[in-house]
């Protein structure tokens, strides 16, 4: 018999990805050589987690005591500050980082949960896209919360801003409130980064629902320094939500891809809004969170990350690295972008990221027949995800001729 309440006695041991991952590697100890593009972390062409060495550096410097004692809870000021400048510092002059009212969290994962959390209540539905990742619903869940989707690609394959707009509107009317995920650039599984129409059409969807009742609408940002394009473009381009005040605006901030650092577990929830008597309002929302989930965050972490992005010599030498790591990413997508439609694959527009997926009927069965030939994605409904971040640029061309050996593309547009 099991003492476990009934609704947790029969949840999943494993995140399928990790185990995944735990299956590939072993097989590449035993000499197979394997490809694993399963990982959601930047390699090296040599299969080592790629790492910043001046964050690395700015870690080991951390003064034992800064390290070893409690953080406020809702974190540091001057980390909240440093989170501030690195979303928002090259924005022309932009008001945002006057606007921000902020929380450290374990990574962005502790971001999307305190906005979870904090905009909807128990038993109802976060919004997001069809491809999503997986942990999105798992963090719903553990809140007591659910998860409900729109259709991400169109006809045409671009986002499906009318079904965005048609699923804000249901939940507006069943819920009286609505809270969106949106994960661009760099979207993750698919790759796929908004272009400034696909923007624009958002802010009108979410311009049109507005007086139907508060939308919040979270920016996951994971990915936004191996986009194509700089993220100053979305901080101008959503400015008007906050300024009208047609939706609360929220980014999910991580140093885990950013800084290379995705144990470090540094983070933060960022709200925007003009108003400073709504500003301390959010902010105690957030530390009251903070309080009641994990107490508060890694102090020696995010004295680290702080050094980093306020440090000017420390911060030339993260940005330069961090180009060398981009570059080295870039290299792997142009090559896939080179073979893949000629092997047939069809995929979304990709053109910077982590991640990119093949849409494919049925998925799990092809997954399994790439595995058997030592090629490791992870098998999504109708797709595949093909982590580039950890595939070396000369395995590219074995991947693509596995993938196009196995993929059945779907039918239809
Ligand atoms: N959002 C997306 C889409 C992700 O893929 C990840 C990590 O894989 C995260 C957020 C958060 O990562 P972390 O909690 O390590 O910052």
């Amino acid at each position: 018999m099991t003492f476990l309440i009934p609704s947790h006695a029969d949840r999943p041991a494993d995140d399928p990805i990790f185990a995944l991952n735990a299956e590939a590697r072993a097989r590449a100890a035993a000499g197979e050589p394997v490809i694993n593009a399963t990982v959601g972390a930047l390699l090296d062409d040599a299969g080592k987690l790629a790492v910043i060495g001046a964050v690395t550096e700015a870690l080991r410097e951390v003064p034992p005591g800064a390290g070893a004692g409690y953080a406020p809870i809702g974190g540091s000021a001057d980390f909240l500050r440093a989170v501030a400048a690195d979303l928002f510092g090259g924005a022309s002059d932009g008001p945002e980082v006057g606007w921000a009212a902020s929380a450290a969290t374990p990574g962005g994962t502790g971001a999307l949960h305190l906005a979870i959390k904090n905009f909807l209540e128990p038993g109802q539905a976060l919004l997001t896209s069809s491809f999503y990742w997986g942990p999105y619903k798992t963090l719903a869940d553990e809140s007591g919360r659910t998860l409900e989707t729109f259709r991400m690609f169109d006809e045409r394959g671009r986002l499906d801003t009318a079904d965005l707009s048609k699923r804000l509107e249901g939940q507006l009317g069943r819920q009286g409130r609505a809270l969106l995920f949106l994960n661009s650039p760099c979207h993750n599984p698919t790759g796929y980064s908004f272009d400034d129409a696909e923007w624009q059409a958002v802010v009108g969807a979410l311009r049109e629902q507005a007086p139907r009742g508060p939308i919040a609408v979270v920016l996951d940002v994971a990915y936004a320094r191996y986009g194509a394009t700089d993220l100053r473009a979305v901080v101008e381009r959503t400015r008007e939500l906050t300024e009208g005040r047609h939706a609360q605006v929220l980014y999910a901030w991580s140093a885990s891809k950013s800084f290379t650092q995705y144990g470090l577990r540094v983070g933060a929830l960022v709200a925007l809004h003009p108003d400073e008597a709504e500003r301390r309002r959010l902010e105690s929302a957030f530390s009251y969170s903070c309080r009641g989930t994990w107490s508060n965050c890694n102090a020696g972490g995010m004295a680290a990350i702080t050094r980093v992005v306020t440090d000017p010599a420390l911060r030339a030498r993260v940005d330069r690295e961090r180009a060398s790591l981009k570059a080295l990413l870039d290299g792997r997508v142009a090559r896939w972008n080179e073979l893949a439609a000629p092997q047939g694959l069809r995929y979304p527009r990709y053109d910077g990221g982590f991640f990119t997926t093949v849409f494919c009927d049925d998925a799990p069965a092809a997954a399994l027949r790439l595995k058997a030939e030592g090629v490791f994605v992870v098998p999504q409904a109708g797709a595949l995800r093909v982590a580039l971040c950890s595939v070396a640029e000369r395995d590219v061309p074995r991947l693509v001729e596995a993938l196009g050996r196995h993929v059945k593309p779907p039918a239809g547009p």
